[in-house]
């Protein structure tokens, strides 16, 4: 059986969270899209980590964590992460990588930087890890598939044919040092010896896996929001986080798909630049920011503040219809727990017109927040573990954003920790 979890808005909704807790149950934990461009935070009895490109089961000694062919592969941050949470005494986790993950190359990160550069205030607040440029690549058919590392041939004279192009550009567009061929292959040389413990096809793995009933879960990153066809482009991601695209990441069949949690947090944040309706500013921003998720609403893998906002169910809504959601999980409830009031978003004003359906980019743009107020419950909910003992105005939350969703809330996460959790 497949699960998938997956994000509702626009990421760091706490799917690490929900992964590494239902990664209890699975056999086998697979990133299938993205790369190190975004992160999980995740505390359990090891202590707190921040991945970027290991799924968020590795914890276990039962599971098998698998790099799929659609995550944009960076090796050094992998054999990083590895190390890291091997110091802290995490046992070696099974690791698997599949032959047709394409590699995150060094000059992709320099393009990713440069155009940023380049565009100065029509940037988009990328965080310069190289996706986008490897993600055109790999549409261009001139990226590298990890399989081609160990074929020294084809490595040499595609290596060659890779600096002709990216030079002219170097030289021409942004004026920076340009690529020398010779170390370019004895970096894409150390890559090959890095990664060759973990390589396999892992879609062959997979199907197997499934013939023997094991429990696979796909690992989302980002959210709907930021999916490039159905978010709120151009200022999304370039990979689809989608759960149906979890399949073709993976490579596994789409009708295996049978449970699709999708998370959504109890109010909004997001990075980056683009339409955010619900955003709040000010004081109100700043100390919704500072009490949020555990520690801070900061980027786990930049350190930037995250833009914060009231939960939009406009937003969530359209999320968990893309997402094919059969569960929601409701997480970081424990956070609002300081408020008299909640503020929530249930209508978007366009052009004088109120609607509860998320608009294209272009109306979304003049959209504004139609928002209702809900009473606080003013106090702390950590450590409940019982639905029926939350304080009502708490359940009165959640069941009026389940109402407006559409979708049912089977989990509520009121804390970071794996036993955090509350089953409806
Ligand atoms: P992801 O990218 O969707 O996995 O989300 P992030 O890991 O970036 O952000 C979620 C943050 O919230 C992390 O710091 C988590 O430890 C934390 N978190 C997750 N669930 C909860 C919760 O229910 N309550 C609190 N207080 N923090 C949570």
């Amino acid at each position: 059986m497949v699960k998938a979890v997956v994000g509702a808005n626009w990421g760091d909704e706490g799917k690490g969270k929900i992964t590494d807790m239902m990664a209890a149950d699975a056999d086998i934990i697979v990133r299938f899209q993205g790369g190190a461009n975004a992160g999980h935070t995740i505390v359990n009895n090891y202590g707190k980590f921040a991945l970027h490109t290991l799924p968020s089961g590795v914890f276990y000694n039962h599971t098998t964590s698998i790099i799929g062919n659609g995550v944009a592969l960076n090796i050094p941050v992998l054999m990083k992460e590895i190390k890291s949470i091997e110091e802290k005494g995490v046992p070696a986790p099974h690791i698997l990588v599949s032959d047709r993950a394409q590699i995150v190359m060094p000059y992709h990160i320099l393009f990713d930087q440069y155009e940023e550069e380049r565009l100065g205030k029509a940037s988009f607040g990328s965080t310069k890890s190289g996706i986008a440029p490897f993600y055109s690549d790999k549409y261009a058919k001139v990226g590298y598939q990890v399989q081609e590392l160990f074929d020294d041939e084809l490595l040499k004279e595609k290596v060659q044919r890779t600096c002709d192009q990216k030079n002219v550009l170097l030289e021409h567009l942004y004026h920076k040092p340009l690529i020398n061929p010779d170390e370019l292959l004895n970096t894409l040389h150390e890559y090959r010896d890095m990664i060759a413990p973990y390589v396999c096809d892992t879609s062959a793995y997979l199907w197997n896996a499934l013939k023997e009933n094991k429990t696979i879960l796909l690992e989302g990153q980002l959210g709907t929001l930021k999916d490039p066809d159905h978010g709120i482009y151009p200022m999304v991601t370039s990979s689809s986080t989608l759960a149906a695209y979890g399949c073709v990441g993976a490579g596994i069949p789409a009708q295996e798909l049978k449970q699709v949690v999708t998370v959504c947090k109890a109010y909004s944040s997001a990075v980056g630049a683009g339409a955010f309706v619900s955003e709040i500013f000010g004081d109100e921003a700043d100390e919704l920011r500072r009490r949020g998720g555990d520690g801070g609403e900061f980027g786990a893998t930049t350190g930037r503040p995250r833009r914060m906002g009231w939960f939009d169910c406009v937003a969530s809504k359209y999320g968990c219809r893309m997402q094919g959601t059969t569960d929601v999980a409701f997480t970081v409830v424990d956070v609002l727990g300081y408020l008299d009031e909640i503020p929530v978003c249930v209508g978007y004003e366009i052009d004088g017109e109120v609607t509860t359906d998320f608009p294209v980019t272009s109306k979304l743009e003049k959209a504004k927040p139609v928002l209702k107020t809900l009473p606080g419950w003013k106090c702390d909910i950590r450590g409940i573990k019982k639905y029926e003992d939350l304080p009502e105005n708490c359940r009165n939350y959640i069941e009026f954003i389940e109402k407006e969703i559409g979708f049912p809330i089977t989990m509520v996460s009121n804390g970071p920790g794996r036993d955090d959790i509350i089953y409806r």
